[in-house]
């Protein structure tokens, strides 16, 4: 690991001052990051992907509108310095939409989940084996120097939202859950805080897959903000993978469904680890909506989902695992008993 500078912010303007300071990180240095849980970004720091001339640890911040959770109706905000076991831990989200606790229990151990805040799991980065090594070229890591993956062993990679620079999976679990819902993040910066959509956060990599985010060096995700219907009760998060355990889906979905006996008055539908950012899959909801939920609408719906689907050499049964990953958790979730 290289040697970083370490500062603690008490307060969010102090954490956007210290990061605005461009006398302790000039120009011609790695620049400042924030740091919450660091789950992910120790591991980075650590194989050298991410080399911060300095940290700016953002936990001592007790300012409530990072680090409440506020349950009303229709909207849940749950706060960015939020641990994701305390909001799996809450009664009343796992009441109100069993999809958002079911995403976080099985995204980690629950030592991780102790750890890791909200704002930060939203913001992981791929686990792409290429982007990991740093001695193989990497788009991500190193823009312009090719993708090791493409032509490479690319079992985990993503079949949806893939370009010709990079195919690397979004593997967060929690997010899929959330843009099945269109949730919001409220971003806070020196002009105050501005709401854009989850589907807006994270940028498909087209043409520059270093560009992850649309957030700006001096911004932090304040909050999560998300309108829970009440039918989202009938919502399940399913996840498959290799092992049943500290393991990234091959192929996940969110879905929540609103049912008038067996006809689909509404569904939404978010997919996880086919994609290369948070995916909702709204041709296959447009297919559900008004119709009866069977097996084989439900299969209509997952060829609309994967229609877009471009596999490379090794991830070519994803298309066929998400979508019956998808079949499962629409047909599992229409029998569930409320
Ligand atoms: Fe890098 Fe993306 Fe290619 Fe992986 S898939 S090697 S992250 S450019």
């Amino acid at each position: 690991m290289l040697p970083f500078d370490y500062g603690r912010a008490n307060t969010v303007d102090g954490a956007l001052a210290a990061m605005g300071d461009k006398t302790k990180h000039p120009p011609t240095s790695a620049p400042s990051q924030f740091i919450a849980g660091g789950t992910n970004m120790s591991d980075y720091m650590r194989l050298g992907v991410n080399r911060p001339s300095r940290l700016i640890d953002i936990n001592p911040i007790e300012d409530r509108r990072l680090r409440a959770i506020e349950i009303g109706d229709p909207e849940i905000r749950l706060g960015a310095l939020v641990r994701m076991s305390e909001v799996e831990d809450h009664p009343e989200v796992n009441r109100r939409c069993p999809m958002l606790t079911e995403s976080l229990k099985l995204a980690a151990s629950r030592q991780i989940r102790n750890m890791a805040s909200l704002g930060g799991n939203l913001l992981q980065r791929t686990r792409c084996e290429y982007f990991r090594e740093i001695s193989w070229p990497c788009n991500k890591r190193n823009p312009g120097s090719g993708c090791s993956a493409i032509d490479g062993f690319n079992r985990q990679h993503a079949v949806l939202g893939v370009s010709d620079a990079c195919i690397a999976t979004y593997h967060g679990d929690f997010a899929q859950a959330l843009i099945a819902l269109d949730a919001s993040v409220d971003i806070i910066g020196r002009d105050g805080i501005r709401r854009i959509r989850l589907a807006d956060l994270h940028r498909p990599p087209g043409d520059r897959p270093d560009l992850e985010t649309v957030l700006g060096p001096d911004e932090l995700i304040a909050a999560i903000v998300v309108d829970v219907p009440a039918w989202a009760a009938r919502s399940r998060y399913l996840k498959i993978r290799d092992r049943q355990s500290y393991a990234f889906a091959l192929a996940s979905t969110a879905v929540a469904l609103d049912l008038d006996g067996n006809e689909v008055r509404d569904v939404r539908i978010g997919l996880g680890g086919v994609a290369t950012v948070p995916w909702r899959a709204t041709a296959a909801e447009d297919v559900l909506r008004g119709r009866p939920l069977t097996e084989e609408s439900a299969g209509k719906a997952a060829d609309a989902a994967f229609a877009g689907a471009r596999p490379r050499q090794h991830n070519g049964f994803k298309v066929e695992l998400g979508k019956q990953t998808l079949v499962r958790g629409l047909i599992e979730l229409r029998e569930m008993r409320l």
